[in-house]
């Protein structure tokens, strides 16, 4: 089948099955999101937010378009901006891959980086540099991810269906991140209507405060700061509703950044930083389990954005989450 233009491809990603990972008694669905063209599931949320938008009047080609992104929201908005021609403007906090940045820059964005060691309500933290200079841009408009019901609408209207029909209805677990929450909210809606008794797994960096949110009820002012990208947060974000899950688990960066190495080395399957800390999630489910289940997670983007950091021995080394064998040789690093 012919596409028309790159948006068609947005969307419809393909799901496998994990063959060499140890999953217990339990079956392990790969939902591999980081084939969409921009390599990430913010794709789905970049097309559905301009698109919302147009409809309601709100833009019109050649508006300025202004938001705070982790890197990959961004991806998907220059890629759509630049297809429907619209000046994008983005708020990237300094702590991102090189490759996202440059991945940015080269779809013809603007990119202002910003501190990543600072919380909401701080003027540099970057969501709040994106709304103040949206406010400040003359017809400029803030797409405001973290508070925008479009966002968990894509993956109500879109991921959710999608998984459920490649499944063939017949899954029991669904293991997803959060940041700026739309998965997680979108999908959760949809199995809510669908199949309630599909289990909602959240997976949650360490020193991210959503995980003891969801298993303690304790919702902690103080974060930490953690190096897996686009999932962790510091406060829960207005869009979100975690009404329905009930189960989470905090994941260090280097259980993160291994199972990812794990998953390309035993399924093949290139995923990025937040692709480690859902796939540990998902394997720790999966092994608790007693009887079997089928159990979906999410690859949210590819690990060519990666490459420099998780895929590289010595930034791993530099890192402190390998060791440098006795007599140096980096061939001989032991996991
Ligand atoms: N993984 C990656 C790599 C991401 O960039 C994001 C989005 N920040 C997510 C997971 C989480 O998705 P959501 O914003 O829908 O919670």
């Amino acid at each position: 089948m012919v596409h028309q233009n790159v948006l068609q491809l947005i969307g419809n990603t393909p799901i496998v099955k994990a063959q060499h990972l140890d999953t217990g008694v339990c079956e392990l669905y790969l939902k591999l999101e980081c084939m969409n063209p921009g390599g990430s599931i913010k794709d789905r949320i970049g097309l559905k937010m301009i698109e919302a938008a147009e409809a309601r009047g709100d833009i019109r080609p050649g508006a300025t378009l202004v938001e705070g992104t982790a890197g990959n929201t961004g991806i998907g908005l220059a890629l759509v901006a630049q297809q429907k021609g619209y000046r994008l403007l983005l708020v990237v906090p300094d702590k991102m891959s090189r490759e996202k940045i440059f991945n940015l820059r080269a779809m013809g964005a603007e990119v202002v980086l910003t501190r990543s060691d600072v919380a909401k309500g701080h003027p540099q933290y970057y969501q709040d540099m994106a709304e103040r200079i949206a406010a400040e841009t003359p017809g400029a408009y803030f797409i405001n991810q973290f508070g925008n019901p479009d966002n968990p609408a894509a993956h109500e209207q879109g991921t959710g269906p999608e998984v459920w029909e490649q499944m063939g209805g017949d899954m029991d677990a669904i293991v997803f991140g959060c940041g700026s929450s739309g998965t997680m909210t979108g999908i959760s809606r949809f199995f809510a209507k669908t199949a309630p008794h599909v289990e909602l797994v959240l997976a949650d960096p360490v020193g991210s405060i959503l995980a003891q949110y969801i298993n303690e009820g304790v919702l902690s002012t103080k974060s930490g700061s953690w190096l897996v990208e686009g999932i962790g947060e510091d406060f829960l974000p207005g869009i979100s509703d975690f009404s329905r899950v009930k189960k989470a688990y905090a994941i260090s960066d280097r259980e993160s950044f291994h199972a990812g190495r794990e998953l390309l080395m035993k399924e093949g399957v290139l995923g990025g930083s937040s692709t480690g800390t859902l796939l540990a999630a998902a394997l720790k489910y999966c092994r608790e389990q007693t009887t079997p289940k089928k159990v979906v997670v999410f690859v949210p983007d590819t690990g060519n954005k990666y490459l420099s950091k998780m895929y590289n021995d010595y930034w791993m080394l530099d890192q402190g989450f390998l060791e440098r064998p006795h007599h140096g040789d980096l061939r001989d690093l032991i996991l």
